[in-house]
């Protein structure tokens, strides 16, 4: 059988790519760190959809915490391999560099650069031995491609990211794993709900902030068997703020 794990599973873009998942008939696993009745919901939803969910919390910063969340479940699950691979979970420290406090430097960048190594170096062996391979998606942002003011932590680690997902890609591809990155833009989630809204949807030619369905829909295909040939891959989801 194989599962998918999506990192940050229990608010925003990943409840909403865990339900995605559901939909396409794919058990998930549910990743958070700390918000334990919002990962509860999420399973409880994708329970209603027929398919069955687990929670895995764990830091993914913490390689330790990753590695023996993920090596009981394998241990449980001899027959059955992670194949889908979303690393979601992110935060946001903002804020003019020259003032930065040290710690949401490290922070941004151990959660989104650090996490994804974390997480992928544990499964990658895995996916790469089957023969049905791996889909791997790594959420980016529009900052990691064009680079925001207050945001320069945060835009380091969503290139940084990109950069991973292009190396990756290449190293991976003979054995039937892709790797590819979405950037979204802005997108109604808890991240970004401390936002002046009204003021930001004037620069998006869409005229709105974008709904986590919509990410996850994108995030859907790019796990589908639909999309063997996309790989290394950044696709932006901004409506049309940058192209
Ligand atoms: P969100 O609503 O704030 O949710 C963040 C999720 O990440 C939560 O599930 C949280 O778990 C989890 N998380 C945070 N730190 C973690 C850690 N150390 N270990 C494990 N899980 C952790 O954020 P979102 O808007 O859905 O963002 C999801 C991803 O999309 C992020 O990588 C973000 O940078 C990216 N993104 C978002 C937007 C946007 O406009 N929303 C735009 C571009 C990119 P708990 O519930 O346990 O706290």
């Amino acid at each position: 059988m194989k599962y998918a794990l999506v990192t940050g599973g229990s608010r925003g873009l990943g409840r909403a790519v865990c339900l995605k998942v559901a939909q396409m008939g794919i058990p998930v696993l549910i990743n958070y760190q700390s918000n334990e009745a919002a990962a509860q919901e999420v399973k409880a939803l994708v329970e209603a959809e027929g398919v069955s969910a687990e929670l895995l919390r764990f830091d993914v910063r913490v390689k330790q915490e990753v590695d023996d969340a993920l090596s009981r479940w394998e241990e449980a699950h001899p027959d059955d391999y992670i194949a889908y691979l979303v690393n979601n979970a992110g935060i946001r420290r903002d804020g003019m560099l020259f003032m930065m406090p040290e710690q949401d430097w490290h922070d941004v960048l151990d959660i989104t650069l650090n996490g994804f190594y974390n997480v992928t170096t544990h499964l990658l062996p895995k996916m790469m031995m089957r023969k049905h391979g791996g889909r791997i998606v790594n959420m980016s942002s529009l900052s990691g491609l064009k680079g925001l003011p207050g945001q320069t932590n945060y835009s380091a680690a969503k290139a940084a990211l990109i950069g991973a997902t292009k190396a990756l890609a290449q190293e991976v591809a003979p054995r039937g794993v892709t790797v590819n990155a979405i950037a979204p833009g802005f997108i109604e989630t808890d991240m970004t709900k401390d936002l002046p809204q009204d003021e930001l949807k004037k620069m998006i030619p869409v005229g709105r902030f974008g709904r986590p369905e919509e990410v996850a829909a994108l995030t859907g295909f790019l796990l589908s068997d639909e999309a063997a040939y996309i790989t290394g891959e950044v696709i932006s989801i901004n409506g049309g703020l940058y192209t």
